[in-house]
């Protein structure tokens, strides 16, 4: 088909107002916040918004039966090159589409589309006394329908878990232009065991195996208080042992985070005023329910830190929660001043090990930038062994990027040979598609005849996660 008539046929399904085709536009869609897609260029030939899901499926209809590539787009936050069309073709921008269509609170659900904004949804849930727990630090930009291609969590993971959770049921357009009803998505149930889960095959499917139009959720009530311990250790063993700790003691925080060496010094070059101790890893631990226990838990949590701390301090007074959060929230921001002429780039950054190995990964990331000279800053949800690595670099330095694509292949190596995966939370998208064969054997072959399966003429975000 040539370009014109394609422009010309998403004009007639979505209008000219939501159609995008100026070169110049059409460069806004070729990246998200992956450094790989500074690196390379994936235009679309067209970009369309729709608004309803007639309009999803007469673009996929139109699509199939003309075999041109399709890739959905949220707010392109993702670190993965996942939203970006590879082989060209139409680009599905799904962000303005962001209607709470409904909050029905006595169900603890809502149904929404892929469009709202994470953070809108959690201030709108407010006034009822819920939340939608999984937790993005990209809150304040991604899309319901990213979270839920990308499966994706943050810090509070370690209690409450992943998006996958929390999907009741999904509304999807097939890659043909069918559309279907997932789960529990024309139900209220909060529990549904009937018929194979086609809505966990959808999420983490990164957009290639359909497009996600509605999106039932559960949502639960929201934490009363929160407290929170801050711990020093002289020694980075001990920070694992401690977190072990914790848990044998039965208590399950709502985060459990980590600043090694790196991570401190940095903030501290960032925010003198927050004046982290030079320790060689900080823990903190989040406590959050009802203000009883959370002051019971937080105590008998800062009396088993002090076995191996070398200094532990607990609060539950709002102000002093939010100025021991200070140095955790800054770091991604600080990291950057370890390295004067450096930018911090998404590349190897969200490496998930086991917790009785996150000790030896950290050691072995700081090898690795040792020995190529890359400047690397780490940190993370320690509570579910969950490491994002900054790595800082002149982007224009090309010694450097090759230099950097070498500790990013170790890294995710790495992980993979401690017992881990190469992805915690960020998704494969095309970054991490290499390491695909090394992390699932041949269940790559399974997920590929359920892709051929859905997407026989393999239009649907094509050229991710294989
Ligand atoms: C500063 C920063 C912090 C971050 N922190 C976290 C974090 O703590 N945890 C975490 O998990 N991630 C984090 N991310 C990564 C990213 O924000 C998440 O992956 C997010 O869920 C992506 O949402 P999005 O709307 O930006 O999706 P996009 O980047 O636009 O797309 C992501 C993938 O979803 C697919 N997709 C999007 N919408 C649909 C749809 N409606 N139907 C089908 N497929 C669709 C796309 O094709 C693509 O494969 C962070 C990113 C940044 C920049």
């Amino acid at each position: 088909m040539k370009k014109t008539d394609l422009v010309n046929s998403i004009i007639k399904i979505v209008g000219r107002d939501r159609t995008v085709h100026e070169e110049t536009e059409l460069k806004l869609y070729s990246y998200d916040s992956s450094f790989l897609s500074s690196r390379n260029r994936f235009c679309p030939d067209v970009v369309a918004l729709p608004r309803s899901t007639a309009e999803v499926s007469a673009i996929m209809k139109m699509a199939s039966d003309n075999s041109i590539p399709v890739t959905p787009r949220g707010a392109g936050s993702g670190e993965t090159c996942g939203c970006l069309p590879v082989r060209g073709g139409i680009v599905l921008d799904l962000s303005p589409w962001n209607t709470i269509e409904e909050v029905d609170a006595p169900n603890m659900q809502v149904l929404a589309r892929p469009g709202v904004v994470h953070s809108r949804l959690n201030d709108h849930l407010e006034q009822y006394g819920l939340f939608f727990p999984p937790d993005p630090g990209s809150t304040r930009m991604c899309t319901l329908g990213g979270m839920v291609a990308n499966n994706s969590s943050g810090m509070r993971a370690v209690k409450y878990g992943v998006t996958e959770q929390y999907i009741l049921g999904l509304e999807v357009v097939l890659p043909g232009g069918e559309i279907v009803t997932t789960g529990g998505t024309n139900c209220r149930a909060l529990k549904n065991v009937s018929g194979i889960n086609l809505t966990k095959l959808f999420v983490g499917s990164e957009g290639t195996l359909g497009v996600i139009t509605r999106i039932r959720l559960r949502v639960w009530p929201r934490p009363r208080a929160r407290g929170l311990a801050v711990a020093c250790f002289s020694d980075l063993d001990l920070a694992p042992g401690a977190v072990l700790d914790v848990y044998r003691a039965g208590i399950l925080p709502s985060a459990v985070e980590i600043l090694d060496h790196s991570a401190i010094r940095a903030v501290n070059l960032y925010r003198p005023e927050i004046n982290l101790p030079p320790a060689e890893a900080i823990l903190i631990f989040e406590l959050d329910g009802n203000p009883a226990s959370i002051e019971w838990e937080g105590r008998e949590i800062a009396s088993l830190l002090k076995k191996s701390a070398s200094g532990v301090e607990w609060s539950t007074d709002p102000e002093r929660v939010k100025a021991l959060w200070q140095g955790r929230s800054v770091v991604a921001a600080a990291a950057a001043r370890l390295k004067p002429d450096g930018t911090r780039v998404f590349a190897g950054e969200d490496i998930c090990v086991p917790l009785d190995r996150v000790a030896e990964s950290l050691r072995g990331i700081k090898q690795l930038s040792e020995k190529h000279s890359i400047t690397a800053v780490s940190y993370g949800h320690i509570g579910d062994g969950n490491i994002h690595t900054a790595l800082i670099i002149n982007p224009d330095d090309p010694g450097e990027v090759d230099r950097l694509d070498l500790v990013v292949d170790g890294i995710h190596r790495l992980a993979i040979e401690l017992g881990g995966t190469t992805t915690g939370e960020h998704g494969v998208g095309l970054v991490r598609s290499a390491y695909s064969p090394a992390e699932h054997g041949n269940a790559v072959n399974v997920m590929k005849n359920i892709k051929n399966a859905l997407d026989p003429k393999g239009i649907m975000n094509p050229g991710k996660i294989f």
